[in-house]
């Protein structure tokens, strides 16, 4: 699961830090990191913590599989 958090938004209420201690956590005083592609373990950790942003700053995702590269012939 991919982790975007819309830090613009986020007011640092800290309700994804008690819901996903393992993902969210505080740096200093107000400043939230992540994980970005937490283990899968977290994966329902990490729903709760969405759920729980009073303002609705946590967007999940899926990862994106990259296509595989194809041999493509000039003349
Ligand atoms: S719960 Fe939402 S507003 Fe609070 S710290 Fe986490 S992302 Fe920011």
């Amino acid at each position: 699961m991919h982790v975007l958090v819309d830090l613009n938004r986020c007011e640092s209420y800290g309700q994804c830090v008690f819901a996903a201690p393992d993902v969210f956590r505080f740096r200093g005083e107000e400043s939230l990191e992540y994980d970005h592609v937490p283990d899968g373990a977290s994966d329902a950790a990490v729903r709760r913590a969405a759920l729980a942003c009073p303002v609705q700053a946590i967007t999940l995702g899926t990862p994106v599989e990259e296509a595989p590269l194809r041999e493509v012939t000039c003349r």
